[in-house]
């Protein structure tokens, strides 16, 4: 199937071509006619469908048929961070190049006059984390009063966020007629309430099983000893002249540890977590995608929506506490038809992690021992939460009313 048969117009053909797309992934070929036919969606995608030109194609399109005079805001996407709002602010601009549109993102963390300047001089779509955007809303620098489209990408992740105030917030304020898509990887009672409240008669898609790993990814786990893990990190990316890896470590502390001590080994390496500036990340993100640097050391919300083309090695320095991030980070890699690997380094103390993650995936990962790095069975595990204060203090509360204020994203 091309994306011709599809029924988009010659612009964005045009634009998928430059792009260098042959065929539309399975989540376009679903999604594309049922948003071009008006409906609003229930989609079920991970990144690394291809789930962003997923809407923002027949999102395009639609704004192309019915055109109005004058730029005000017609479609507004909300996404849960930074890096998810600039990656899709960045696919609005890749596929609509050849349509009139302004499109730009609004997000905390840089500097509001600029966005208001933006917003006075007339924007078609927006792209929007919650928490600014509310911003833009009570200062009065932004007119939602003629949104057709609302997109809620990773739904899932902003409720994780404890964002579902803030979105209601934002759906009050919107015109009542508008076609609504909302995307998420998972489907919690939560998102399911949200989407009764929010979607009419949907149309349901979905590509990706709930909590499936794609099977493009080859899974490893090397055991290894607590303390040698990041000699056994340098020795994998030495060995394997790895030029790409993103690493994922459980806390903001222990990656800028990772950081610094890879680069003492010779390796270039950045790391992007909550604590630094949006500026900071932006650098390091591009940096890595530009090759300047071979290692990029995430946290997992800051990693979130990540996206980098053909992505080949992800490592989980060490395991998530939650079985859910399992999923979530090695999707950066084995994506859109490409091979990837996923390693994880996993010591005695994250035995219960990894059975939590196998029962998730339902699957057994298989092992692999690398000989100089085999573990020494004398050495007893330890509580995780119980090593440093420094440990496992990120980890996500179950709920957002758990969470300190300080730690919301988005804003
Ligand atoms: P997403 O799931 O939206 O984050 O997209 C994952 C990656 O797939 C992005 O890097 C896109 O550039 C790429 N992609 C999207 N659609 C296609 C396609 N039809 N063919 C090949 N790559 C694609």
């Amino acid at each position: 199937m091309s994306f011709s048969s599809l029924g988009l117009s010659a612009p964005l053909l045009k634009a998928i071509q430059d792009q260098g797309y042959t065929q539309p992934t399975p989540i376009q070929k679903q999604s594309i006619p049922v948003i071009l036919s008006g409906k609003d969606v229930l989609a079920g995608a991970q990144t690394g469908t291809g789930k962003t030109a997923g809407f923002t194609l027949p999102l395009l399109q639609m704004l192309g048929e019915e055109k109005k005079s004058g730029h005000y805001i017609r479609a507004l996407i909300l996404t849960p961070t930074r890096e998810l709002a600039a990656q899709v602010g960045d696919s609005v601009a890749t596929y609509g190049k050849y349509l009139p549109f302004r499109s730009s993102v609004i997000f905390g963390g840089v500097s509001i006059n600029p966005q208001i300047k933006q917003l006075q001089a007339g924007l078609d779509i927006v792209i929007a984390t919650p928490g600014r955007l509310l911003d833009h809303v009570s200062q009065k620098t932004i007119d939602l009063s003629k949104v057709e489209f609302l997109i809620l990408d990773e739904a899932d992740r902003m409720l994780d966020m404890g964002f579902i105030n803030d979105i209601k917030k934002v759906l009050a304020i919107l015109p009542k007629k508008r076609q609504n898509l909302l995307f998420s990887a998972t489907f919690s009672d939560e998102i399911k309430r949200l989407a009764d409240s929010l979607l009419n008669s949907p149309a349901l898609i979905e590509v990706a099983k709930r909590n499936a790993t794609s099977g493009n990814i080859k899974q490893t786990i090397h055991p290894v000893d607590r303390d040698r893990k990041k000699e056994l990190l340098t020795h994998l990316i030495k060995e394997g002249d790895w030029k790409q890896v993103l690493v994922f470590t459980r806390t903001k502390h222990g990656a800028n540890k990772l950081m610094a001590q890879l680069e003492k080994d010779g390796i270039t390496a950045a790391a992007i977590h909550g604590n630094k500036s949006q500026n900071a990340r932006t650098k390091a993100l591009a940096d890595f995608k530009n090759g300047e640097v071979r290692v990029l050391v995430a946290t997992d919300i800051a990693a979130r929506g990540i996206d980098i083309d053909q992505l080949p090695h992800v490592v989980n320095f060490e395991l998530p506490n939650i079985a859910e991030d399992y999923v979530h980070r090695i999707g950066r890699t084995g994506r859109a038809g490409n091979g990837g690997e996923a390693i994880s380094l996993v010591c005695v103390d994250e035995h219960e992690y990894l059975k939590g993650i196998e029962k998730l995936i339902k699957q057994e990962i298989p092992k692999h021992t690398i000989k100089e790095f085999t573990p020494d069975p004398f050495i007893k595990a330890e509580p995780i939460q119980q090593r440093s204060n420094q440990r496992n203090n990120h980890a996500r509360p179950k709920t957002a009313a758990q969470r300190p204020s300080n730690q919301r994203r988005g804003r």
